[in-house]
This record gives C-alpha cells, structure tokens and sequence, in this order.
C-alpha cells in the first residue's frame, strides 16, 4: 500500500490528490533520497496534510522530510485565514526552535584545536545545557517573565543581554506582536521560568565553525561572511515552555476539531479554524512560546560573546561577534503570499522548515534586502552546514519556505545501537571536531551517520531553484545539549 509517487522533474515527486485529499502533495528529493524518505509514515503524513479543510497550494514537504507528531517534520503548507485551519501538530513541540549564526573577525584556522578545545569548553562552562541546569546569577520573576511572553528578544535585549542591532537581524525582529501570554498555563510558565537562557538537551547546540567554501561572493559580503572565518552557530527553542503550550492545546483543539465538524485522517493533526476562538487562543500561545524563544538564543548569544571576551580578552565588538541572522524552524504564521495571481492572506505552518524570502519582501533586514534573507542549515556535527539565501520561486512555489537541516535518517534507537563498540568523541577528534556534551548518551545519537547528508538536502532545494547556496561552514567545536 505504497503511495503513487508522479515525477515532477528530478527533484519534486507529487501524491496524486485521491480519497480525501484536498490537494496533491509535492516532495522535494532527489531520487536516491525516496526510499529513506519510505522508511518512515512520512510521505503519508505529507497526504494527510493535503486533507484538511482550506489548504492553499500543495502539501509540501522538503528533502530533510521525516516522521513527525501529526504533520511531517519538513513539512509546509498554507491555510487561508478565513475557511482554514491552524494546527499544533504543523508547528511541532518545540515552538520557535531555531537557529542564529553569528560572523566574527577572527580567522578559525590560526587558532589550532587547542584553542578551539579551550573554548569550547569555555562556552560549556558558561551556557547552561542538559537537563535541569540553570545559571546562578540569573533568575526570573514572574513579572519578567510576561515581558519575555509578550516581547521576545526585545526584552532581553532591555536586560542588557546584546543590543538594538541584533534585533534587526532576527526573523520578525525578534518578537511575535500577537503573542498572548494569557493564554500560556500555568504549569507552562513554571516549565519555562527555570529554563530561559539554557539550551537544553539533545539535538541543540553551539558550535564554533569555519567558513569553508564561499559560493556566491556578493551575497557572502552582503552577508558579512569570507572564507577562514570563524562563526558560532546557535540551535535552541522554547524549551519545557513551548513543549507544554503543544501540549496543553493539543488537548483543547481534539476537542474543537469535534466542534467545528473538521474530518482528520490521524487524531494528530486536531486542529482549529484560524479564525475561530481555539485558533486564535492557539496562535496567541504559540506566539508568547515562540517569543520565549527568541529571548533564549538572545541571551545565549550574549553569553557567547562574554565567554570570547574573556577567552581572548578582547572586547566583542573588537572580535566581531555581530549576528548574522536568526531564523525560526517551527512556526505557523499569518503571512500574505500571491498564489496564482491572487494575494491572499495564509496562515504558514513550517514544521522543520525555514522562511526563505526573496529580495525587496519587507520583512528582511535592511541590510540584506537587495539580496534576499539568510537562510541558515545545519548540518550535523562532524561534516558541515550551508548559509542559503530566499530567491522569488520560492516565493511562488513555496510560500518562501525551504528546508531546515539534514534531517534523521537513524532514530535515536538505531543510532546507539550502530555506535556500539564505537567511540564518538574520537572519532570526531579524528575529524577535527572537539565535542562536548551533557551527556554521552546523547553524543551518540546526534553522530553526523544519524543524519542525511546535508549536501545533498541543499543540492535538491537549489536545483528546485527555492534558495541558492551562498556559503559552506564546517564545524570545529561543538557543545551538544
Ligand atoms: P531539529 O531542529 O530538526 O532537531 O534539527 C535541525 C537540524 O540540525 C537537523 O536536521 C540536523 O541536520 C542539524 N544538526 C543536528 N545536530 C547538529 C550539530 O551538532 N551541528 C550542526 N551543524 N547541525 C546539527
Ligand atoms: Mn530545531
Ligand atoms: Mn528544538
């Protein structure tokens, strides 16, 4: 009971709109990519997708598509905002995980490993990770913690944690104006008030790279960016907050697919019309989460640049630690898009995929606007990362969206049990990368084999013309949640 794949070209491969579907679905992949893109119910969850009530467009799933809670991580689709739904399983529980990437002045490869090996530990010291650690000096109230619900970066940029430019450099500035913390629970907010400025666990990092490879020198200086230098990767979300809002809504929004009639395939994808009163007190949530978020790699950064002034006793301006850009990978947002011929207001849902706007959209910083936006992909911890730019058939066929990673091929299952035997952190060392993690467990998992090569996630989504490569970063120290 395999779904029909069409061949569109050699990298999109549609579902045929049958039974319920509303639309087709469109993958992005190489034809190598289809039969690890099989492994798992994601290319069913791509057609469950197309079956709910006012989906724009296609049912789309990017070249990092893999299994995800109701819609696949990788996944985009569009509703309208008037007979459309919004949906927690299309934004993921990690509300507003992300990544930022920051540029320095420095030259990476004079530092040597030793270096590279101090400083990483250094960061570790410094940035909280793992479960349940927090910083001494830093606590929240109550109170501080509706000013970041409702102000996002903005409000650790008022704390003193990095300053006004940064914001500019963030996707929406680095704050959700609709937010509603009111709608936030309380065991959400007692989640969340221990855990803003950590990393937590797992899959997020911070990562000392290099630029490696420079594919489009104009974008790349627009972008700040030249070849040997060092960069700082933040990966981070909206920690035990955000994951509580996911699931705190779930709940309500089983409820409200009953009310409002709506036909699921998979009780996964419960969901509520955007305009209706769930879907509007979701949205409110998921706002407050993702600006919970946005604080979080705010003020993680900030302790980036504190540990690289004392570690080369160099002021961060002087070092060059300005923010390239922040970008979100699990969102839904209200955007307006022309899709065939008509502008309509939509709300997005990007689940494991990443805004790619084109050059002249309003939305992108001053800076970049005659380019495009920076669009950041990591990779995985031992072989590299891309910096992409947003181009206007992204615009046309995605809702200027693009992937967000490589993307699992092992499950974390699978990966242990592969690296039996094995000892990840040398083999890493042979690489020249230094890792260090909370925990070894989690070491494992994360080992670059867990992931789809990223080169060749980038080589689909550029050949599909919907972001082109602008740099190639590798990593030489990672610190792992
Ligand atoms: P997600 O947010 O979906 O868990 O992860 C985003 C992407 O980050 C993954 O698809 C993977 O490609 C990438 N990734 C995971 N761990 C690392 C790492 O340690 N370094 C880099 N550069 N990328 C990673
Ligand atoms: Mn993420
Ligand atoms: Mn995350």
């Amino acid at each position: 009971d395999r779904l029909r794949l069409e061949r569109i070209d050699g990298w999109r491969w549609k579902i045929p709109r049958t039974g319920a579907m509303r639309t087709d679905g469109i993958i992005y992949a190489a034809e190598k990519m289809l039969d690890a893109i099989r492994q798992d119910q994601a290319m069913d969850q791509v057609a469950n997708v197309a079956c709910l009530p006012g989906i724009v467009g296609y049912s789309m799933a990017m070249p990092d598509v893999h299994w995800g809670y109701g819609f696949p991580i990788g996944g985009v689709a569009a509703f309208s905002v008037d007979e459309g739904i919004v949906s927690p399983g299309g934004v993921g529980y990690d509300i507003n995980c992300g990544v930022r990437l920051m540029t320095s002045h420095l030259q990476a490869l004079e530092l040597g490993a030793e270096k590279i090996r101090d400083l990483v530990t250094a960061l570790f010291r410094n940035i909280p990770s793992g479960v349940g650690s927090s910083r001494k000096d830093f606590k929240l109230s109550e109170a501080e913690l509706d000013g970041v619900l409702l102000k996002g970066a903005q409000w650790a940029v008022s704390k003193g944690f990095g300053d006004a430019l940064d914001l500019e450099r963030i996707e929406e500035g680095g704050c959700i104006p609709w937010a509603d913390p009111a709608q936030v629970s309380a065991k959400a907010r007692a989640r969340g008030r221990s855990q803003l400025g950590t990393l937590g666990s797992g899959n997020h990092f911070v990562e000392i790279g290099v630029v490696e490879e420079i594919y489009e020198p104009k974008t790349a200086e627009v972008f700040g960016l030249f070849q040997g230098q060092l960069t700082v990767f933040v990966h981070t979300g909206s920690r035990g907050l955000g994951h509580q809002v996911c699931d705190d809504f779930i709940r309500v929004l089983l409820k409200s697919t009953q009310k409002y009639g709506i036909d699921l395939p998979d009780k996964q994808l419960c969901c509520a019309p955007v305009a209706s009163l769930e879907g509007q007190s979701y949205l409110g949530a998921m706002g407050a989460a993702a600006n919970f978020a946005f604080a979080n790699r705010q003020m993680i950064s900030h302790w980036v640049r504190e540990t690289f002034e004392q570690f080369f006793g160099q002021s961060s301006e002087r070092l060059g630690l300005s923010l390239l850009y922040d970008v979100c990978h699990n969102m839904a947002k209200i955007e307006e898009h022309v899709w065939q011929g008509q502008r309509r207001k939509l709300c997005v849902h990007r689940k494991g995929a990443t805004r790619a706007f084109s050059a002249g959209h309003e939305a992108i910083p001053e800076a970049y606007r005659s380019v495009g936006q920076p669009v950041l992909i990591p990779g995985d911890m031992g072989r590299y990362s891309y910096v992409l730019v947003g181009t206007d058939r992204a615009m046309e066929d995605t809702f200027g969206s693009t992937c967000h990673g490589a993307g699992r091929v092992l499950s974390r299952h699978q990966a242990v049990k592969s690296a039996k035997g094995r000892s990840i952190v040398k083999e890493m060392e042979d690489r020249g990368v230094f890792v260090l993690g909370a925990s070894k467990a989690t070491l494992v998992e994360e080992m670059p084999e867990a992931y789809k090569d990223v080169s060749d996630v980038v080589e689909v989504v550029a050949q599909a013309g919907i972001s082109r490569p602008v740099a190639k970063l590798r990593p030489l120290g990672v610190m792992k949640g």
